[in-house]
């Protein structure tokens, strides 16, 4: 069964009554595949899950695409009920307010801001932008109280900066960070690529092609480390690209003498859109 909410009163009315676990998954709708997966994995674990849909304007800046983000409601439920039929004995509850003061109802709102993970890479070219995140995450967990949360390693960042939340505010729920879907030929889904041209979803491939390469490069060693800069520094060339970055998996630290996981994040852009992946890697 689906049910879908758009008011908080009535969430929280459904969530009272709610005697066991939930899972949860937030997003911001116009669902594709990626999202799809998280739900997935969601009711695979849980016999109720949450699935918020909120286009939450603290984490968009003044310039950015708010008004144009993508809504399409009627559509993604439908997509959420055809994923509920894999699934009879589930019941997916479903969150989707439209006017953003159900989320936020006062003015003077508390800011959630997570140290040092917020200020870096996406967080310096989106100032506030993890803040919008860490709010909105932290306000629907509040809500939810969910015992495990399923969040995609495509936004690799934020990943890490709502565990840092979680861990430093105490919030007891597990997150879960889901493998990033891509089309065949490699490309991340995303909400956003729908404003690139055909051409352009074909140039925008140089992304998770320079993360492979960059992978294959290090091959898992740490003497590769350097030729692999080397080639970083050879396509940081082309102006497309906002960042990419070898970084330490955990915690993001540009000094990766001591680390064993390492992340290559990158962000190619086109025209307005950024397109943003990532991949994680071992060091032997
Ligand atoms: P969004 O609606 O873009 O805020 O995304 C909601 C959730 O879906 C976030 O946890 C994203 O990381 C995740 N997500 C978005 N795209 C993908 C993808 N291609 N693969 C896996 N997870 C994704």
């Amino acid at each position: 069964m689906v049910r879908i909410i758009t008011t908080t009163d009535e969430l929280q009315q459904v969530r009272t009554e709610e005697k066991g676990p939930v899972a949860f998954v937030p997003t911001m709708g116009n669902l594709h595949a990626g999202h799809i997966s998280l739900v997935k994995a969601a009711l695979k674990e849980c016999e109720v899950v949450y699935f918020s849909i909120f286009v939450n304007p603290k984490q968009f800046g003044p310039h950015e695409d708010f008004n144009r983000y993508p809504r399409t409601l009627e559509n993604d439920i439908n997509l959420l009920k055809e994923c509920l039929t894999h699934f009879p004995n589930r019941r997916l509850i479903v969150y989707a307010p439209v006017n953003p003061a159900e989320v936020f109802p006062h003015k003077s709102e508390r800011n959630i801001s997570v140290f040092g993970l917020s200020k870096i890479l996406e967080g310096a070219i989106r100032p506030g932008h993890f803040d919008g995140v860490a709010t909105v995450v932290y306000r629907l967990f509040e809500l939810v109280k969910p015992m495990t949360a399923y969040f995609g390693l495509k936004d690799y960042q934020q990943f890490l900066v709502i565990r840092q939340m979680v861990q430093d505010l105490f919030i007891p729920v597990e997150i879960i960070g889901m493998p990033i879907i891509r089309e065949q030929d490699g490309l991340a889904l995303s909400s956003r690529n729908q404003y690139l041209t055909p051409e352009e979803k074909k140039q925008g491939l140089i992304l998770y092609h320079s993360l492979k390469e960059i992978e294959a490069a290090i091959r898992g060693k740490k003497e590769n480390l350097p030729a692999a800069q080397n080639l970083i520094a050879e396509k940081l060339h082309d102006k497309n690209w906002n960042y990419l970055e070898l970084r330490d998996a955990e915690t993001l630290s540009e000094d990766i003498s001591t680390s064993s996981r390492l992340t290559v994040l990158g962000v190619y852009q086109l025209r307005t859109t950024r397109l943003l992946d990532n991949l994680q890697l071992e060091l032997t």
